[in-house]
């Protein structure tokens, strides 16, 4: 069998944790499987490099703050190939270039494009344990790129389907996907089993368990993922395309802290403006998310929406300076101070009612809503950012706990 095995962060914080993983792979080895291993950077380094470069510069350029952050996963792989060769367990480590795994050139977000598996091959045919960085890849130019937060998951899953490995198993510091995040929800419950899409809805909608890209790409190909954890050898959650998923109406509830909302007040209220607004946004590579228009008034409305907060300033840059021409409005309202709380679940569909009981859970709770936006399968409300824990523990509760 070929198995990727990928491990996060916390799973090779210090030196214990690091042999810990690296006697989970030898196990697998050892039993005559193909392995590849796909590690992040250790602990919280990402987060230690991006504050160095922000401290230098608080407003980097992209490229070099990929080829800061590529690093930290770099660290991981060459230490964890140092502790297998300790154990006396051929093994060898390779970057995003050896590989040559490819990526377009949007730094900071990169997609992956191709991977070559004629050195992997090579390498397990040797029968080497494979050790491959997560989130980091090579553009055309050979420029180093990254793939967004979190996303060594990305990686793991891309492997596993361009290598048509036989199983992807993504390590972690939780037991599984669960029906909240468990540090904000104690009462949270773990899912034997997800669909690709109640998966995507949830990671898309801020459940960091899985980055939501890998979910999209495992869904194309066909990868069936399994969730667990590195501390534990309980059975995690598996990620598929039909998952028994027990007959609950909601089968999870994320929230996204990192949300920004920006109002476009007193726009003309005439056709092509919302195109305009929304156009220069998508020129520079700013995703929006939640969009509001009011009722026009006296020849004007208003346009609010909401950005990740890390483009918020590139966003209002971005419409200052077509503010003259094509984007006259009176004013630019920025708060960043918004969460997002969403009530996710393919049962909703058929099921009327559900968000009047989202919000009932809100009300009781005492949260204003600002904005709410919906699809077939998901509610969001946004809120003041300092309740969403209070918020998400509401809702779970709700739909979850005393259903
Ligand atoms: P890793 O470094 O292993 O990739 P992450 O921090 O990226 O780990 O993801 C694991 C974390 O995701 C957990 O510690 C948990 O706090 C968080 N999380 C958020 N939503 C969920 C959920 N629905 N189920 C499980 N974990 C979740
Ligand atoms: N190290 C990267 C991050 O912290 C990638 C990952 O952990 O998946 O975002
Ligand atoms: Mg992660």
């Amino acid at each position: 069998m070929l198995i990727v095995k990928k491990f996060g962060g916390t799973s090779v914080a210090n030196k214990e944790r690091i042999f810990n993983v690296a006697r989970r792979c030898i196990e697998d080895y050892q039993k005559g499987n193909d392995v590849v291993v796909v590690l992040s950077a250790m602990g919280k380094s990402t987060d230690e490099l991006i504050a160095k470069a922000k401290d230098i510069n608080p407003n980097p350029p992209k490229r070099e703050l990929d080829m800061l952050v590529s690093v930290g996963e770099q660290i991981s792989v060459s230490l964890m190939s140092m502790a297998m060769a300790s154990l006396g367990v051929p093994s060898i480590s390779l970057n995003a270039f050896q590989v040559a795994m490819h990526t377009t050139s949007d730094y900071t977000n990169a997609r992956l494009k191709t991977i070559d598996t004629e050195r992997i091959r090579n390498e397990l045919d040797s029968r080497r344990i494979v050790i491959i960085t997560g989130f980091q890849g090579i553009d055309k130019m050979d420029n180093v790129t990254t793939l967004g937060r979190g996303g060594s998951d990305t990686t793991a899953v891309a492997l596993a389907a361009v290598l048509k490995a036989d199983m992807c198993e993504i390590y972690t510091d939780v037991d599984g996907v669960f029906t909240a995040d468990p540090r904000i929800c104690a009462n949270a419950r773990k899912l034997d089993e997800i669909t690709y899409d109640e998966m995507l809805e949830l990671a898309s909608l801020g459940a960091g368990v899985l980055h939501n890209r890998s979910v999209e790409m495992a869904k194309k190909y066909g990868v069936q993922l399994v969730v667990r954890s590195s501390l534990n050898t309980n059975e995690g959650t598996i990620v598929k395309e039909d998952a028994k998923m027990e007959k609950m109406l909601i089968s999870g509830v994320a929230c996204d802290k990192k949300t920004a909302c920006i109002a476009v007040i007193g726009l003309q209220d005439q056709p092509g403006v919302a195109f305009k607004l929304f156009n220069h946004l998508a020129n520079h590579n700013i995703n929006v998310d939640v969009i509001l228009q009011s009722v026009g008034r006296d020849g004007t409305k208003d346009i609010s929406f909401t950005v990740d907060e890390d483009n918020v300033e590139e966003a209002v840059a971005v419409m200052e300076r077509h503010r003259q021409t094509s984007l006259i409005c009176d004013k630019i309202d920025v708060d960043r101070n918004i969460a997002k709380v969403s009530v996710v679940g393919a049962g909703m569909t058929s099921n009327a009612g559900v968000a009047a009981k989202m919000f009932e859970a809100l009300y009781d709770a005492g949260i204003n809503i600002k904005m709410i936006s919906t699809s077939e399968i998901k509610i969001t409300a946004l809120i003041d950012r300092k309740y969403v824990d209070e918020a998400m523990r509401a809702v779970h509760d709700k739909f979850i706990v005393n259903r």
